[in-house]
């Protein structure tokens, strides 16, 4: 058989991965009409792929590569990790430094009193723990009924059957017997898409009563747990009204029930504070965590549970955990990932300098005939396209229609953006300088004029 490098031609290498090779997220045979486009190095916040183009990552690659490509501190963390104590498992009463060192360090940066945290490999490993543990916590309380927990209709909180059934995506609860029992779903909180003539508080005001109102539906006997991402991310960065979750929170706090905030792409910097919860005012018992903890650098997820939560399933023995739960070399990685930005002073990087910059070049982008609405926190943000009308459009999800368009054509212009339905996505890495973000809203610019 060929040997598959990076020096083998971009057609070959993308036939292998046609035959071969199954994406998530994707329709295969797609791939095998078309050819992905294979990307084989990477430094900074720039790609390269097997043609030699040069393409600026407005995508953190998948919201998780904060603090940028090629940092050799990483590499050297973890062949020195690999070489030391490559893997030994945190179950049964053995532990060791890499796990220790993390979960502290994590309890020190974590708001309020989050100070326990329970490993995974992923963000949708932590989430499907967190299923679990609400339920057993109110088991512990001698509720066992208590077992429904609320979510939102296009949150994302994973792929596998539970953290799948958690999130809200209607394409993947029409697949393979999503959802789960005794998860239920509310409206999100998407002014723009959906508030019609309310004012944006308004509108906040309602989407978080449906908690309210789904609570007193299902009996507030039977519910555990609120879940929801601070800022929707997937769903195409759906940022809140100021009213939503204040009001959240307070009926969390009238109904004692769990609240668990997702901050799986909030978390570490992006929103301009070490956590979303932190932007919004959440006090979350349970916090989400993956993606920006090792910069992408590493597999690995956690739950950071607060002092009662944890202190209640301490009662039991928790059935529950991963071969990979605190692997020793992605807890280095990312012990190593938050040293360098805390040095490197990256959430202050966000506040002062990268996100304000990134928000006047965003809402400038409002004055193009294609965009509707531009909204903007830290470095997380998304514009709706519009047929040009500025009445708020809807595009379908489909070929040839707007979103796809735009995307196509940023392909082309080397500048990677995401689009979810009718909206433009950007994420980029938060070390970000102002001149890249001019590159790569120059190269979005662009990409909206050849799609207008
Ligand atoms: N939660 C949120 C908010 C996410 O955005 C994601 C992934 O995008 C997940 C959970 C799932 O994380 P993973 O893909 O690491 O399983």
């Amino acid at each position: 058989m060929t040997k598959i490098t990076n020096h083998l031609p971009t057609a070959e290498l993308q036939a292998i991965d046609a035959a071969h090779h199954m994406h998530p997220f994707s329709q295969n045979d797609g791939f095998q009409r078309k050819g992905a486009r294979i990307i084989t190095r990477a430094d900074g916040v720039m790609l390269t792929d097997s043609d030699g183009e040069s393409i600026i990552d407005g995508m953190a690659g998948l919201w998780c590569v904060n603090i940028g490509y090629g940092r050799k501190e990483l590499a050297d963390v973890a062949a020195r990790q690999m070489q030391e104590l490559p893997y030994y498992n945190t179950f049964f009463q053995t532990s060791h430094v890499p796990a220790i060192a993390l979960a502290a360090r994590i309890a020190e940066l974590a708001p309020g009193d989050l100070n326990h945290v329970f490993f995974a490999g992923s963000g949708s490993e932590a989430n499907d723990t967190n299923i679990r543990m609400v339920r057993h916590y109110w088991a512990l309380k001698g509720k066992p009924e208590k077992s429904v927990i609320i979510s939102r209709k296009n949150g994302y909180h994973g792929s596998s059957m539970g953290s799948g059934s958690l999130g809200g995506m209607a394409p993947m609860h029409a697949q393979g017997g999503m959802p789960i029992p005794d998860i239920a779903h509310i409206d999100q909180p998407y002014w723009y898409g959906e508030g019609g003539d309310m004012t944006p508080e308004d509108f906040g005001l309602a989407r978080a009563r449906q908690l309210e109102a789904k609570i007193l539906e299902i009996g507030v006997d039977r519910v555990a747990a609120f879940i929801g991402e601070p800022v929707q991310g997937a769903g195409g960065v759906i940022i809140p009204p100021s009213t939503y979750w204040p009001e959240i929170q307070r009926i969390c706090d009238h109904y004692g029930i769990l609240l668990i905030a997702d901050e799986v792409i909030t978390g570490f910097g992006r929103t301009g504070q070490w956590f979303g919860s932190q932007t919004y005012g959440i006090r979350p018992h349970i916090m989400t965590i993956a993606k920006g903890l090792s910069s992408g650098y590493a597999p690995i997820g956690a739950s950071v549970v607060c002092d009662e939560v944890a202190a209640t399933i301490a009662q039991d023995e928790f059935n529950h955990g991963y071969t990979y739960s605190g692997h020793p070399v992605a807890a280095a990685v990312a012990l190593e990932n938050l040293r360098i930005m805390e040095e490197e002073g990256v959430v202050d990087h966000v506040r002062d300098v990268a996100g304000p910059h990134l928000a006047k070049r965003w809402h400038a982008l409002a004055d193009h005939p294609l965009v509707g609405e531009t909204s903007l926190i830290g470095m997380m943000g998304s514009l709706a396209l519009t047929p040009g009308t500025g009445a708020r459009g809807r595009f379908a999800a489909a070929p040839g229609t707007a979103g796809f368009i735009v995307r196509e054509r940023c392909f082309a212009n080397n500048v990677i953006v995401r689009h979810v339905y009718d909206r433009m996505v950007v994420s980029p890495p938060l070390v970000m300088t102002p001149d890249q973000i001019d590159m790569m809203i120059d190269r979005l610019t662009t990409a909206l004029d050849e799609a207008h």
